[in-house]
């Protein structure tokens, strides 16, 4: 199954990611981890996006659309993919179709005001790479499932997150639409509890069988 999982920053695609490929084994493509992993290896692609990335901003369509479309060309992608935050502007959906259109896109909504505070106060863990929200830690330095250090992101500072937001219901949010109009969108509500969530999401993919 191609997925894409539109929504917000700190909507919590990337945990829903995360629990949605196990289930259906397929592989997880965020872009932003590929760009914070290109940007830290300091590769090309990664010095290009690197102040985009720093500011909120999007990086240029056509970056991201070769970085994407060599990705999908890898052999564990033939079996299904689900792709979190791509696309982000009208233009990469229009190249998405060109390359593969998603078989279902799933938009996770959560309101404004809840996304300030979860991405304020999100701790990303330099080890796992796990992400917990300061209201769940006792100690806000030590990650609690490996012990690793947390760190804030460095796009997760108020400035940023507001721009971040902007950029999405600007540029981002207009895919709703697009998708609407190809009838593959399918609106869950991230305000839930995750495993609530994960439940929704399975169902809008018609994979309710997998829960039991
Ligand atoms: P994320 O981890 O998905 O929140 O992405 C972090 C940052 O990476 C974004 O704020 C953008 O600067 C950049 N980025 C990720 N995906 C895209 C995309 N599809 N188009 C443009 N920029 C992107």
């Amino acid at each position: 199954m191609k997925l894409v999982f539109l929504g917000p920053p700190g909507a919590g695609k990337g945990t829903q990611a995360a629990h949605i490929c196990a289930k259906l084994d397929i592989p997880h493509i965020s872009t932003g981890d590929m760009l914070r992993s290109a940007i830290s290896k300091g590769t090309p692609t990664g010095l290009k996006a690197k102040s985009y990335v720093e500011s909120g901003g999007l990086v240029p369509d056509e970056v991201l659309i070769e970085m994407v479309r060599e990705r999908l060309s890898e052999s564990d992608c033939a079996k299904g993919y689900l792709l979190d935050g791509f696309p982000r502007t009208v233009h990469q959906s229009e190249a998405l179709k060109e390359i593969c259109p998603p078989d279902r896109v799933i938009n996770v909504f959560v309101s404004d005001e809840k996304l300030l505070a979860r991405l304020t106060g999100r701790r990303v863990c330099t080890a796992c790479e796990g992400t917990f929200h300061i209201s769940m830690l006792s100690n806000a330095e030590i990650c609690p499932s490996c012990g690793g250090k947390l760190i804030q992101r460095k796009d997760d500072t108020p400035q940023t997150i507001t721009n971040r937001l902007n950029v999405y219901h600007t540029q981002t949010a207009p895919l709703i639409d697009f998708y609407t109009a190809e009838g593959t969108l399918r609106t869950v509500d991230g305000d839930k509890p995750e495993d609530e969530v994960t439940r929704e999401i399975l169902i809008a993919l018609g994979s309710q069988d997998d829960l039991h």
